[in-house]
């Protein structure tokens, strides 16, 4: 509904460049050229900060900012077995400014440089103030609610900007009669979860304690390497039908490994080992030893993995059933009489157009050495027809 004299009035403080995309497969990359300078080390998620970074905070803003942006806060790590040892992450002397730095550092490194000395200032900083209306408007049985918010003082907001929302209410008095300017009707559907970006499936990792900051970049470089997921263009992971099938085969056949809490225990128990709480040859043996029988069970029961489906076409060199199998490249036509017979066809890259030369072989799309796209002929050697653009199907006028 729209009140005549309520106008929205929205003001979005948020500036792109606090848009970071610093995307963990180049963090390690990037950190190792700060570390050893201008950052503590950087391998840790503990959230303790020193006495002596306390105090550098505590001047930097009194001097920068005043009083009134001062906030003294101390964190303690949640997670069981804190990493205390090291400090949270943070600049080492926060004099150095992302300005004076811009120089010497090239524009990632800036970037990852810029949002840990922001963060590092703004949880030291005071809270921001906004100061909130509400109006409650009554239309016979039906009630409506206007909130609006103006921020106050900037507190913290000052290094740190994000994403706020200013709506200012006009002036109204209690009892103020309103008129009915227009009714929109809106539906509201409930939001499927949406899918997991590398920054939220981290968090995800984080919130079950599976994995650590130091192994967060390689497991999301394995499950993309070996062709688990794939990125749609918002960045996006998205399941490939080989990720279904290792899914699927593993929820089936190896339930207790791939259970959230084993790893979670697991994770934990290593910790105990690092600490020195735990003989590391025990766990170890009372892991693999039932994961090894199972595993040898595992091999002569699963026979069919990988087999997506199967299909009524005749194997053209012995004439046997053709499955759809699945592998780290993709889907592919495969001979059931495997391993007598090795015939195989790739379902991921063809075309289902017919070779114009030879009539025989498919159109396929392939990568030539140095890595540039081309469709050939599925029977090549024999047949060598190529093409440097995308077949249509369609005939040449
Ligand atoms: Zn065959
Ligand atoms: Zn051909």
């Amino acid at each position: 509904m729209i009140w005549k004299k309520i106008k929205k009035v929205k003001k979005i403080n948020y500036k792109k460049s606090f848009v970071y995309d610093v995307t963990t497969s180049t963090n390690t990359f990037i950190v190792n050229g700060l570390v050893s300078h201008n950052c503590t080390y950087h391998r840790t998620d503990s959230v303790n900060l020193s006495e002596l970074a306390l105090k550098m905070a505590e001047k930097f803003i009194l001097e920068n900012f005043g009083k009134n942006y001062y906030e003294k806060r101390v964190y303690k790590t949640k997670s069981k077995v804190a990493q205390e040892a090291h400090e949270a992450i943070r600049p080492t002397d926060v004099e150095k400014t992302p300005e004076i730095l811009s120089e010497k550092l090239n524009g990632q490194q800036l970037k990852l440089y810029d949002l840990i000395w922001r963060r590092f200032l703004a949880c030291q900083m005071a809270k921001a103030i906004f100061d909130k209306t509400e109006v409650e408007i009554s239309a016979k049985n039906y009630g409506f609610l206007a909130a609006g918010q103006i921020l106050k003082f900037d507190g913290f907001l000052k290094v740190y900007p994000t994403k706020f929302e200013e709506e200012e209410l006009p002036e109204l008095e209690k009892g103020e009669i309103l008129e009915v300017v227009k009714i929109l009707p809106l539906q509201h559907f409930t939001q499927p979860p949406s899918r997991y970006t590398e920054a939220t499936l981290i968090k995800e990792l984080e919130k079950y304690g599976i994995g650590r900051p130091s192994t967060y970049a390689p497991i999301l470089t394995t499950i993309q390497e070996r062709n688990y997921v794939k990125k749609d263009e918002k960045k996006k992971f998205y399941p490939t039908p080989l990720g279904f099938a290792v899914n699927d085969l593993l929820v089936k056949h190896f339930p207790e490994i791939v259970d959230i809490n084993f790893t979670a225990k697991m994770e934990d128990n290593l910790d105990k080992i690092a600490n020195g709480e735990k003989n590391w040859i025990e766990t170890l043996r009372e892991f693999y030893l039932p994961f090894k029988a199972n595993l040898d069970k595992k091999y002569k029961e699963i026979k069919g993995a990988g087999i997506l489906e199967k299909t009524d076409k005749k194997c053209p060199k012995c004439g046997a059933q053709l499955l759809v199998r699945v592998s780290k490249y993709g889907r592919f036509l495969a001979c059931s009489n495997y391993p007598k017979c090795k015939f195989t066809f790739d379902l991921e890259n063809s075309t289902g157009i017919l070779c114009p030369e030879c009539k025989k072989g498919e159109i396929m799309k392939r990568k030539s050495k140095k890595g540039k796209i081309f469709w050939g002929c599925s029977n090549y050697p024999k047949c060598e027809f190529v093409l440097w653009a995308k077949p249509t199907g369609e005939k040449c006028q």
